[in-house]
């Protein structure tokens, strides 16, 4: 039997087919690592998984350049070998991705999960594990310059700006990552953080401090990011003394954190102030029978490794609405 069930009629009655199941039953929402590996927890639990993506399988992590401290690859890996790996082992047990992008979750005995398209799927449980996104300045300029020398993503757009001068802003592993990245392509980077110390998660900063074409602008806050068509420089202001200064420059890469994908159902769940979803120690949220996973909850750290913990989790939590059976 296919996993892939058809959804509810537009009209709001339900037309399931003989073989499809909404007991049985459950929604993922974001197939990253946390919503695979929920997905193959539930799958082996013998629950039938409906696992939706709106754009690519894989999630935020191919958007980086490399992977390390996973696990079983001592070497590191790149994010489209671990994906590929993440993929074929969900095929291996018939979980298909549809692709759509749901609009929201209505709770119930049985969950309705709605899609912009207007499908409506019927289900037991729902895993939110749809990830986060990046977070901007907002300063002036910023959103005129987007895509016109601004961006969030060095992997990408790096090569753009071969043997230019750029600013990397932000002080996290996200903006580390990319200067080291970048320092091997743009002539010149300027690394601008609001503090003078770097929020690391038990990484080194060693080969950063290792880079030649690298100048640090630390204590010093963004003001403005200049250009018309496009970007020509950008402003900072010195903390400490309040001084301000332009910097020539064509690129800026943005890296100053993530926000949560849960605007679907901010109204739904309880979130943080940053709307992150709160979950407790089973990955369920404030609404029986939907439960959060990955990136988009409130947690202390944001790796694979955790989103893949996560997602088995809530695979689990999920399924035990199904079997009654708790297996974690
Ligand atoms: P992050 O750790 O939250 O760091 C954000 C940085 O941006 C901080 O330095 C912060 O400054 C700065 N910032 C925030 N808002 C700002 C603003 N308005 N103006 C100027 N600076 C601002 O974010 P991240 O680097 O994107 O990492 C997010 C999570 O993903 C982390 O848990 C990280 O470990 C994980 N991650 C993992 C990998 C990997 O495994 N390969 C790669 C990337 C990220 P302050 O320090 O002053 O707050």
């Amino acid at each position: 039997m296919s996993n892939q069930c058809p959804p509810a009629s537009h009209s709001g009655e339900d037309e399931m087919p003989p073989n499809y199941n909404p007991n049985n039953t459950i929604a993922v929402i974001g197939a990253g690592p946390a919503g695979m590996s929920a997905a193959i927890y539930a799958k082996r639990s013998a629950v039938d998984v409906l696992l939706f993506e709106r754009v690519m399988a894989g999630g935020q992590i191919m958007t980086t350049q490399w992977i390390e401290n996973y696990l079983g690859f001592p070497a590191g890996t790149t994010p489209s070998e671990l994906v590929a790996k993440f993929q074929e082992h969900i095929a291996s047990l018939g979980i298909d991705v549809t692709s759509e992008n749901i609009k929201r979750v209505i709770p119930g005995d049985l969950q309705t999960v709605e899609t912009e398209s207007g499908k409506k799927y019927k289900c037991k449980a729902v895993v939110v594990a749809t990830g986060a996104r990046p977070r901007f300045l907002g300063v002036p300029g910023e959103w005129q310059l987007h895509g016109k020398g601004v961006t969030t993503c060095a992997v990408c757009d790096g090569n753009f700006f071969r043997n230019q001068t750029v600013a990397v802003v932000g002080g996290g592993t996200t903006a580390v990552e990319d200067v080291i990245y970048l320092s091997k392509i743009v002539k010149k980077i300027y690394h601008i953080h609001r503090r003078d110390q770097l929020r690391l998660a038990g990484e080194t900063s060693d080969e950063l401090a290792k880079l030649k074409n690298v100048e640090r602008v630390f204590n010093h806050t963004v003001e403005e990011i200049l250009g018309e068509k496009e970007v020509t420089g950008i402003r900072v202001k010195n903390r400490e003394d309040g001084s301000v200064r332009d910097i020539e420059l064509s690129g800026v890469f943005v890296a100053v954190g993530i926000a949560p994908n849960s605007d679907f159902v901010k109204d739904l769940l309880e979130t943080d102030e940053g709307g992150f979803i709160v979950t407790k120690k089973d990955m369920s949220t404030s609404v029986e029978g939907v439960f959060a996973a990955g990136d988009v909850r409130v947690t202390d750290l944001r790796q694979v490794c955790t989103a893949v913990a996560d997602g088995a989790l809530a695979g689990l939590g999920a399924t035990k609405r199904i079997t009654g059976i708790d297996l974690a």
